[in-house]
């Protein structure tokens, strides 16, 4: 089973606190970063609260893929045809500071490589 935990973006699922959401499902979540890093810059979030991608199991295959694509979604949403940067902070040395598992959306400007 894969490891639960209760964090701020529960609170948002539940609409206990605010937050701009621009897509909603059965399994996922999908809302505006509080502190935006680029022109856009969306969360991907499942509602089923996974504290991390290395806490993923075999399981979770299909849940996996199911925010992949809703990201690609919400990206085309967004109307980020020029590109887009997905992206997965998993852990302490990946700089995890929200133990729910997400996936960052950034786009809207050119992108430099290889993050900090
Ligand atoms: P992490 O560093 O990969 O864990 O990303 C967590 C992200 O959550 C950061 O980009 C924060 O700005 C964002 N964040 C934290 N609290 C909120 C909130 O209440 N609403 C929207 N975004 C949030």
């Amino acid at each position: 089973m894969s490891e639960t935990t209760e964090t701020i973006f529960s609170k948002i699922i539940r609409r206990e606190i605010p937050a701009e959401i621009v897509y909603e499902d059965n399994l996922a979540l999908a809302f505006k970063d509080v502190h935006p890093q680029a022109p856009v810059h969306i969360l991907v979030i499942p509602k089923q609260p996974i504290a991390k991608l290395s806490d993923a199991e075999s399981n979770d295959h299909a849940l996996m893929g199911h925010l992949l694509l809703t990201a690609k979604r919400v990206a085309d949403q967004a109307g980020l045809t020029k590109g887009y940067r997905l992206v997965i902070n998993t852990g302490v040395d990946g700089g995890q500071t929200v133990d729910h598992l997400h996936l960052h959306i950034l786009g809207g400007r050119s992108l430099t490589w290889p993050p900090g």
